[in-house]
């Protein structure tokens, strides 16, 4: 929650914004306006919601809330556009056009994910990077554990940050309700979004949520000294975390089990300039809006990567995808996280990420031009209920 009653409007976040380029005079300007009007062109033009701000401000007037309330306030009256809604009941979002590629091996992975049995812990890789990962539930990083995934399981990120808070209580006490019918008490995640939503937004805002959560890395690191998991290739390589923008609220552990493992597991890690809480986004939350400064985001990003002398960059988000694209035309890798891990026990990952990011900007577009009307097409989500606008 944007706190204006803290703010001393010193400019500081708008100042800071790796996407907006302004004299700390206009920035003071700018803010002033902002906080008085609920209305700014600029901000909402460049804005990619990544949180960066909020780690700048001295006064922690939480910047990046305003923007979001402005935005939940505007999607509650006019709905918000049917691509960004991952639910099975929206016949046409993100996900279902994803689908359109490796569509059989596809089904029958998410087949699996939507179709857990019953157990106390479980792999919850998420709606989004089910449709990319599936063949996460043959790895034997994970074995004995069940995945969890498909729209079905989404943690409801999309909600929080398109509906706000209220929404997304909705959203975990569903979830709840399901974690419960399947047995679980520990789920080890696979995306960051997740992380936020299943480590600190659900146990603040839903009664009784209190299932144990581990990222991969901290639930791989803990395993680790046991030898429980045999790790027999050294991953020789120098390596750059691009820490996700969701992990900011999440407690030092977030960042530093990812970097302890992969240096367990052989690696250099090496630090980019923006780095942990105060990483710089890539970009890719304003390529639909502002492509220009998605770009430009994504330019700065790897430019601080190669400045570190690595060999790769890992992500934990595989929306990352303005940085894949601008790290790929340097000839620098990008791994996830998780794939480091499969290489370092032997196994030989898809490594699909540009291959399925390609398919999925096609098929986006082929969709959009034979369906035009999708651009307009809004839903609402009021009391966890959907309807169309
Ligand atoms: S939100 Fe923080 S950084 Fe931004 S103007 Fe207010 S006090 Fe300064
Ligand atoms: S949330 Fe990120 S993109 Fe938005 S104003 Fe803050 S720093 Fe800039």
């Amino acid at each position: 929650m944007f706190h204006a009653d803290t703010c001393k409007l010193c400019g500081a976040c708008i100042k800071g914004c790796p996407f907006i380029i302004i004299s700390t005079a206009e920035a003071k300007e700018e803010i002033a306006k902002f906080v008085k009007t609920r209305d700014s062109s600029l901000v909402m033009k460049n804005c990619a919601g990544c949180g960066y701000c909020n780690t700048i401000c001295p006064t922690r007037s939480n910047p990046a809330d305003l923007r979001k309330e402005i935005r939940a306030a505007r999607i509650a009256q006019a709905g918000a556009g049917c691509m960004a809604l991952m639910r099975e009941d929206v016949p046409e979002n993100i996900m279902t056009v994803g689908l359109r590629h490796r569509c059989e091996e596809k089904e029958e992975a998410l087949k699996k994910y939507m179709n857990p049995p019953k157990s106390k812990a479980a792999f919850y890789i998420g709606c989004a990077l089910s449709y990319i990962y599936t063949d996460l539930n043959k790895t034997k990083l994970l074995d004995g554990l069940p995945v969890l995934g498909g729209m079905k399981y989404c943690c409801g990120g999309y909600i929080r940050n398109t509906f706000g808070e209220q929404e997304a209580k909705f959203r975990g006490e569903e979830l709840l309700k399901a974690f419960r019918g399947l047995g679980l008490k520990k789920l080890i995640t696979f995306c960051p979004e997740c992380d936020y939503m299943l480590k600190k937004v659900y146990p603040e805002l839903v009664v009784g949520f209190d299932l144990e959560i581990q990222s991969i890395a901290e639930y791989l690191l803990e395993k680790f000294p046991s030898g429980e998991i045999e790790f027999p290739h050294r991953l020789d390589m120098k390596i750059t975390l691009h820490d996700s923008c969701a992990w900011r609220a999440l407690n030092e552990e977030i960042y530093e089990a990812p970097r302890k493992l992969l240096e367990l597991l052989g690696a250099q890690v090496v630090e980019m300039k923006h780095n942990r809480r105060k990483s710089w986004c890539c970009g890719t939350p304003l390529t639909a809006v502002n492509p220009k400064a998605a770009e430009k985001a994504a330019e700065k990003r790897v430019a601080e990567a190669m400045a570190t002398g690595a060999q790769a960059i890992a992500i934990s988000c595989n929306g990352c995808f303005a940085l894949n694209r601008k790290a790929s035309e340097k000839n620098l890798d990008v791994f996830n996280i998780t794939e480091l891990f499969q290489m370092a026990l032997g196994e030989r990952p898809p490594h699909r990420i540009s291959e399925e990011m390609n398919h999925m900007v096609k098929n986006f577009m082929q969709t959009i031009t034979a369906n035009p009307y999708l651009l307009t097409k809004k839903y609402r989500i009021k009391n966890g209920q959907l309807t169309e606008c």
